[in-house]
């Protein structure tokens, strides 16, 4: 049985298996897809320290730190199930689609989330090429041009809000026929001068020269008009969706939006597992942060084991 079985191989689960490994613990990593989200990702420019690398290459530099230590990474390998302790203290089952199980004393869950796709002609062709789901991320790389904004609830208002301080002109997108963001962020939205507003829109297409996006097309689901925007940037805004439909089950308390609720040490509501990254209910979804996170839970498990009696 492992000391600390991490599950999930994205900046979140990379931080917590390295720490666990350095207090010389039995550890372990299974993961669908070592790298996560950092695979899809080229320009990165707000890891600090680091002024710009790019997705894959961060992976690498991952993977290799895990490889520093004594950890055995199991990749493609995905978790379908979690058993709780049986006895306090006991070992903790994960269930994988292989049929296998892993038992360990303590578990962190870092399995990320996943941005829901408008899934229009363009979106997955353009991707990183002016197809964005990151404001924080990529805003800065279109100061002074014209975006739009696929999404009226708060992420989406948010966004457009945080854009139009650096980027020309922002056309916030809503399938509905009215925004469903907060009221406060609504008034903000409304009172910038760079935001133009379209509601009962629904997006058609997303248009490219062939390297990067040019335009996207809507139709006004009133008029049934198609419109269409010229356009350097398109960023998607309608859910970022956690990777936890396999805890449903599990007793891990889940929040209506399928996040893993964690406190601010990483704990579950399941003694000795400990969530960490894009699946929790940490604020802010960030390479940074999810590292952080990791790190956190880590050393908040290696906490929990040295107080458990057999330790
Ligand atoms: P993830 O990176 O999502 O990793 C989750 C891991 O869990 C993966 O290994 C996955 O395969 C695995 N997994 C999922 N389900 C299971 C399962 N059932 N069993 C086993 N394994 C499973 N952030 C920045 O800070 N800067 C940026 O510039 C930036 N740009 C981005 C660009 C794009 C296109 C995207 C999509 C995201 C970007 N982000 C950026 C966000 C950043 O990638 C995430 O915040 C970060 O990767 C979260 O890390 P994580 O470890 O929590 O989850």
């Amino acid at each position: 049985a492992f000391d600390v079985l991490v599950i999930g191989g994205g900046p979140a689960g990379a931080a917590a298996a390295i720490y666990a490994a350095r207090k010389g613990i039995r550890t372990g990593i299974a993961a669908e897809r070592f790298g996560g989200q950092v695979l899809d990702t080229m320009a990165i420019e707000n890891f600090i320290s680091v002024s710009h690398t790019e997705g894959p290459k961060l992976v690498s530099g991952l993977e290799q730190h895990v490889k520093d230590y004594e950890v055995d990474i199991m990749n493609l390998q995905k978790a379908v199930g979690l058993v709780p302790a049986r006895t306090p203290g006991g070992l903790v089952e994960v269930k994988l689609e292989n049929g296998a199980s892993l038992m360990s004393r303590s578990v962190i869950l870092s399995t990320g989330a996943r941005w829901r796709n408008v899934n229009v002609p363009g979106e997955a062709e353009y991707k990183n090429r002016g197809v964005a789901y990151c404001p924080h991320c990529d805003g800065p790389l279109y100061k002074g041009k014209r975006v739009a904004v696929i999404g009226g609830g708060n992420s989406g208002v948010e966004a457009a809000i945080d854009l139009a301080g650096i980027v020309a002109h922002v056309t916030l997108i809503e399938f509905d026929n009215q925004l469903r963001a907060d009221a406060v962020l609504q008034r903000k939205l409304a009172s910038l001068p760079n935001v133009a507003i379209v509601t009962s829109a629904m997006t058609s297409e997303i248009h490219g020269d062939g390297s990067k996006v040019i335009g996207l097309s809507y139709k006004d689901r009133v008029s049934e008009a198609v419109h269409r925007l010229d356009l350097d940037g398109v960023f998607v805004q309608i859910g970022l969706v956690p990777n936890t439909e396999w805890l449903k089950d599990s007793g891990v308390a889940l929040t209506p939006r399928g996040e893993i609720e964690v406190d601010q040490r990483g704990e579950t509501s399941i003694p000795g597992v400990f969530g960490a990254g894009d699946a929790t209910t940490t604020p802010y979804k960030q390479i940074i942060i999810a590292m952080g996170e990791g790190a956190k839970a880590s050393l908040s498990a290696f906490d929990y084991l040295i107080r458990l009696p057999t330790a």
